[in-house]
């Protein structure tokens, strides 16, 4: 375990200025803080956050984050706050400490493998520091160093898993090459060991008999260099065992059949130096056509630069050789932490800004869109910042775009969860349907088999899937209802011309009212952009011509006939109308405001669906020559209707101090609103006014009536129908 002072030495080796008041405080309070809590291991717990802080002061990082590495998991296991640590150490240090809490939460959903890249993704997204994922990545380190002392060998291996799949291509894609490799060949070890055990020892075979050819090649190039006047550090490199072991699955070949084990990399000064090796090199030995890469000239999307080739060595095996500067080695070790350190150490970098100045530039690095093979596939990560990841409660990723709302969720899990959706809970508690989703939220959403997409959902949701689904539903709710109307209005005309209805002519038809089948014919006669007279005349052409001069009036007093009287019981209605179809568009008049109790009268209009007018209101006239458009409806007579009918009532106010007052207070006493007051003509002694009220039905209006008549303030009062 490394010592108090070990910790501030490094960071002060390479950061004179650093806090080291901070630095000692954040030790303290972590070791306080974890007491006798222990790892795995046995170790005191507090050994875990030391060793994390130890694995930064590798890459340099700055005090921030270091401190943050102390304190990283007393939010999550001990009594620590964030408020408190903010309080204590700053707000930056805050910030940071949360958000590696943050991504700890996170880790505990335990994604399925195949949602390793979302999951990569949400990462970077809740990085918005990417020292924090640095801290992550080095905890990760830690945790993959010590995992021999979890028992449980099912948990070794998802722990391991999850580190290949989702830590690895991390590492890789910020440039830290060692902790890329350190992860992966730990996670490897315990995902696969025979294999990982296999190739080992076939590279040990390979070194005792390469020894020579090693020393051999290393001492050739040397004397070369040196001719040359060229200053090089010649090292053999070995790949590990698992990037040996992806070769051979991805080329599907055994490792004997593998040529390129050996491996050299010459470290020069500077970059004409590596151009000049290269040919040195390939003067010494004949290359390997197509194996060279210059990623000097064009750098790896995660910055890396090197020049690579291969070449036919003196015992006939192909070798692999790197050939880069000194900074470009460290580059590729330690990605641009360590680029940062470089020109800081140089002095380039003035005081106040080089904390941040390799971290801008990381993120530079980050958000240039990658190479297909990588993780980030063209993609930047400023794009992630667009979007927000949530989990189901089974832990799968679901992707949204930010703004989105349980609703768009539910579209994305599957079609029929967003439609059939009526509620939703986030972390666990019950909020509205328009609340919008933060990053690793865990989403559940209620459904139910009797809820349809609601027309309302279209002002909140963001998704092109869940506006796609719930305009296509309200378009396809609206054609069948037309589709019906349709059918229903061609349906009464042959009732009124004494034909039996059929099918059969309407389909032959079709056609000639440019409609794709039966269906979309009556849709088009129920939304009324067609004529269903017409249509019934091209259907029957000879019944039509023959009836064409006793054409019907609708029979108004047939309709006028008394109906039994309504009883008002049980609860409200939505659909206080018989004689529609079901779901069918219904309105109340404006022009007779029509009451339960009314004599009434159902007419399609062109686009509405259904009006519904009184029997005696005068703009019925207007229908008379189109009776297809009449629909026999009445009231419902078993079902209570809510208070939202409105009637118009007339009335003379005598112009006193209070009159209005008792007015209201009369109408308010018959238990309605009311809802409109409008003075039509204002006289010396009386008021004309027109006044709206919320009614059960006519008779409702009708008891408001009788009571008004009985108030001395009013001189009369009657029910209208007028404007
Ligand atoms: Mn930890």
């Amino acid at each position: 375990m490394i010592r108090q002072y070990e910790l501030i030495n490094r960071v002060k080796a390479y950061d004179p200025d650093m806090d080291e008041n901070a630095l000692n405080r954040a030790y303290v309070y972590a070791m306080k803080m974890h007491g006798t809590q222990t790892r795995a291991s046995g170790d005191p717990y507090f050994s875990h956050p030391l060793e994390v802080a130890a694995i930064l002061t590798e890459l340099k990082m700055d005090t921030a984050s270091v401190i943050t590495a102390l304190l990283h998991d007393t939010v999550e296991d001990t009594d620590a706050t964030i408020e408190e640590i903010s309080s204590l150490f700053g707000q930056e240090i805050g910030k940071l400490v949360d958000g590696v809490t943050k991504l700890s939460q996170i880790e505990l959903q335990r994604p399925e493998e195949k949602q390793a890249e979302n999951f990569r993704k949400l990462i970077l997204a809740m990085s918005e520091d990417i020292r924090v994922l640095l801290v992550k990545l080095a905890d990760r380190l830690h945790n993959m160093r010590t995992l021999h002392h979890i028992s449980k060998p099912e948990k070794q291996k998802r722990i391991a898993r999850e580190t290949l799949e989702i830590y690895v291509p991390l590492a890789e894609r910020i440039g830290i090459h060692t902790w890329k490799e350190e992860l992966e060949d730990l996670a490897f070890k315990y995902l696969n060991p025979e294999a990982r055990e296999s190739i080992a020892k076939r590279l040990e075979f390979l070194r005792s008999e390469g020894e020579k050819v090693v020393v051999k090649i290393i001492a050739e190039l040397t004397k070369q260099l040196k001719t040359a006047d060229i200053d090089a550090k010649i090292t053999g490199r070995e790949k590990t065992p698992h990037s040996i072991w992806l070769k051979m699955q991805r080329k599907n070949v055994s490792f004997e059949q593998l040529s390129d084990i050996m491996a050299f990399r010459v470290i020069v000064d500077d970059v004409s130096a590596c151009y000049h090796v290269l040919g040195i090199i390939h003067g010494l030995y004949p290359s390997v056509p197509g194996r060279f890469k210059d990623y000097i000239s064009i750098p790896k999307a995660n910055g890396y630069r090197s020049l690579h080739t291969t070449v036919i060595g003196p015992e006939n095996q192909r070798i692999e050789m790197q050939i880069r500067t000194a900074e470009m080695h460290e580059e590729a070790e330690f990605g641009v932490a360590a680029h940062w350190a470089y020109k800081n150490t140089e002095g380039n970098a003035k005081k106040g800004g080089k904390q941040y100045r390799w971290l801008r530039e990381l993120m530079d690095i980050v958000e240039q869109a990658a190479r297909p093979e990588e993780f980030l596939q063209h993609t930047k990560l400023e794009l992630f910042q667009e979007q927000v990841y949530c989990f189901t409660p089974q832990g799968d990723l679901i992707e949204l775009p930010k703004g989105a709302t349980p609703v768009d969720f539910a579209y994305a899990v599957h079609s029929q969860v967003g439609d059939t959706c009526v509620g939703a809970k986030v972390n666990g508690r019950i909020v509205p349907l328009n609340t919008q989703l933060q990053n690793g939220d865990q989403v559940e959403i209620r459904t139910s088999d009797k809820q349809t997409p609601s027309p309302n959902w279209e002002r909140f949701v963001v998704t092109g899937k869940a506006h796609a689904r719930i305009r296509r539903f309200v378009r396809m709710q609206q054609v069948e209802q037309y589709s019906n109307l349709g059918k229903a209005m061609l349906q009464k005309i042959c009732r009124q011309e004494n034909i039996e209805f059929q099918e059969k002519p309407f389909i032959s038809v079709v056609k000639q009212f440019k409609a794709d089948s039966v269906e979309m014919l009556y849709t088009g006669v129920g939304s009324g952009h067609i004529n269903g007279r017409e249509v019934f005349k091209a259907a029957f052409p000879e019944q039509a011509a023959a009836n064409l001069k006793k054409l019907k009036q609708p029979n108004l007093e047939a309709l006028q006939k008394p109906k039994t009287q309504r009883k008002r019981k049980g609860k409200a209605a939505p659909m206080p109308i018989k004689g529609l179809i079901p779901g069918m568009a219904l309105h109340f008049a404006r022009c007779c405001h029509p009451l339960p109790g009314d004599k009434i009268v159902g007419i399609v209009t062109t686009g509405k669906g259904v009006t519904i007018h009184t029997v005696d209101c005068e703009s019925l006239e207007a229908f008379a020559d189109t009776p297809e458009r009449w629909l026999d409806v009445s009231w419902d007579d078993g079902e209570d209707t809510p208070e939202t009918h409105i009637g118009r009532l007339s009335i003379v106010l005598a112009n006193e101090p209070g009159s209005l007052g008792t007015l209201s207070t009369v109408i308010g006493q018959k238990s309605a609103n009311i809802t409109n007051l409008k003075i039509i003509n204002r006289q010396t002694d009386f008021w004309d006014i027109l006044v709206d009220v919320f009614v059960h039905d006519a008779v409702h209006l009708e008891e408001i009536i009788k009571a008004l008549r009985a108030t001395p303030e009013i001189a009369s009062v009657k029910r209208t129908k007028g404007r």
